[in-house]
């Protein structure tokens, strides 16, 4: 997956309390933390809606709608057999690697915008990106399956290691943890990367003028600090687990 924005991983929030009742009821202070990272995530995530909603009322004077943008950009970049498609819901705009299909959200296909066009072009910039055989593109797409496992795996494995005070089980959940972090720190230079592509097509290609790009450019970074803020998120939610692990072995 190559979506446009990053979406939050609450689950470890379900086993937050847990830990708390396993060893009778006090105040986990590293729960804190949790709560400092899912404030950055809202705030950057606020931020993004409102550059986002201001700039799709902000119609582009190309006329062209996002699809027709994409059209454009894969051309002039030279990149053939990638379709542009319709998807449903908002903000779901992404580019799959497998079937090669940048799928645009109705607000970026149908409409011209500031908004759709620099998604569009953020998404085809991931369709060059892979054309090109972008390392960290490639590197992100192959670590996928274990990720997907190990994230599923961390939390209930690191929680068996609380309730059975295993000091090994706590070891491999953060470990697997690890990999979904590393997953998320992947993502950043791909994402940063599809953006500076993006900015760069929308000038040569002309789709954008000048005093257009910078509504562009706020869409786009703010897409990007979604991911930072993810990123961020996600360390808090492993320095919490390292902190759990630490005190669970002084217990012993
Ligand atoms: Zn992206």
């Amino acid at each position: 997956m190559a979506g446009m924005f990053a979406s939050a991983s609450d689950r470890i929030i379900l086993y937050s309390y847990y830990y708390p009742r396993s060893r009778g009821i006090y105040f986990d202070w590293t729960f804190l933390l949790l709560i400092a990272g899912g404030l950055v995530c809202m705030a950057a995530s606020a931020l993004m809606h409102s550059y986002t909603n201001r700039y799709s009322k902000v119609l582009s004077r190309s006329g062209l709608t996002g699809a027709q943008a994409a059209q454009l950009i894969l051309q002039r970049a030279g990149v053939f057999g990638v379709s542009v498609q319709p998807i449903g819901g908002q903000l779901t705009d992404h580019y799959d690697p497998r079937t090669k299909v940048v799928s645009l959200a109705e607000e970026s296909f149908n409409k011209t915008s500031l908004t759709g066009i620099g998604v569009a072009a953020h998404e085809c910039g991931h369709a060059i990106q892979d054309a090109e055989g972008y390392a960290p593109l490639r590197l992100r797409s192959q670590i996928v399956p274990v990720v997907n496992i190990g994230s599923q795996l961390a939390f209930p494995i690191f929680l068996l290691g609380l309730i059975l005070s295993m000091q090994p089980l706590l070891t491999v959940g953060i470990a697997l943890f690890s990999l979904a972090v590393l997953f998320q720190l992947i993502t950043l230079p791909v994402e940063i990367d599809a953006s500076r592509r993006a900015m760069k097509l929308l000038g040569s290609t002309g789709l954008l003028a000048d005093d257009e790009m910078s509504g562009a450019r706020k869409v786009l970074t703010a897409a990007a600090m979604t991911y930072v803020a993810a990123l961020l998120s996600s360390l808090l939610q492993l320095l919490r687990l390292i902190l759990i692990a630490r005190g669970n072995s002084r217990n012993d």
